[in-house]
């Protein structure tokens, strides 16, 4: 297995001040999939860690979550489920409601996303997790629906969030900041 250059990969991720508004850095991920060598060696690195995970679903959270979780699912051989934001699936959908820091938000997922087996297994992943509601949310959501989250998976952690705590599934994290 080729080792992953965390260095490399870290550097490809773009800073951006102040957005969307003062006092955030953003972690831009577009100039990530736009190195081919960098996106290259990440999906590479997640098909070599998850390809004997026997895994029959991934489920990508809206909407960066799509572009990785997408890429690992058909490298795998498997199927793609969005989890997206509230009053965008156009089917039956099941949700789950999270809190932020002033209100709430919902996340949602198709009822018949995961077939008819009970218990599919699934990897949930996303770009970044920050202080885990998004992602916490969204592994419950699976659970909702019958099936079972074996891990969900990050590219970046800003670990001075503390996402992980009391966090529902193991996690796997590529990058810690
Ligand atoms: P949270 O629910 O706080 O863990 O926020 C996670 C979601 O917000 C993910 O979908 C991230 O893509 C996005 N997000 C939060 N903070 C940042 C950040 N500093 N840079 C880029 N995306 C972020």
């Amino acid at each position: 297995m080729k080792t992953l250059d965390k260095e490399a990969l870290l550097k490809s991720i773009r800073d951006i001040l102040d957005f969307p508004k003062r006092g955030i850095i953003f972690k831009d991920i577009t100039t990530l999939l736009n190195n081919p060598l960098a996106f290259g060696d990440l999906m590479e690195h997640l098909e070599d860690r998850y390809k004997s995970y026997d895994l029959d679903f991934i489920a990508g959270i809206e909407s960066r979550g799509f572009i990785f979780g997408s890429a690992l699912a058909t490298r795998l051989g498997i199927g793609f489920v969005p989890i997206r934001k509230k009053g965008k699936l156009p089917f039956t959908t099941v949700s789950e409601k999270y809190a932020l820091e002033y209100g709430e938000d919902e996340v949602e997922v198709h009822i018949d996303a995961f077939g008819d087996k009970k218990g599919s297994r699934v990897l949930l992943i996303d770009d970044l997790i920050a202080t885990g509601g998004t992602a916490k949310a969204s592994a419950n959501l699976i659970g909702k629906v019958g099936a079972t989250c074996v891990e969900s998976c990050f590219v970046l952690e800003l670990t001075f969030l503390n996402g992980k705590a009391n966090f529902p599934t193991p996690l796997y994290s590529i990058l810690e900041i």
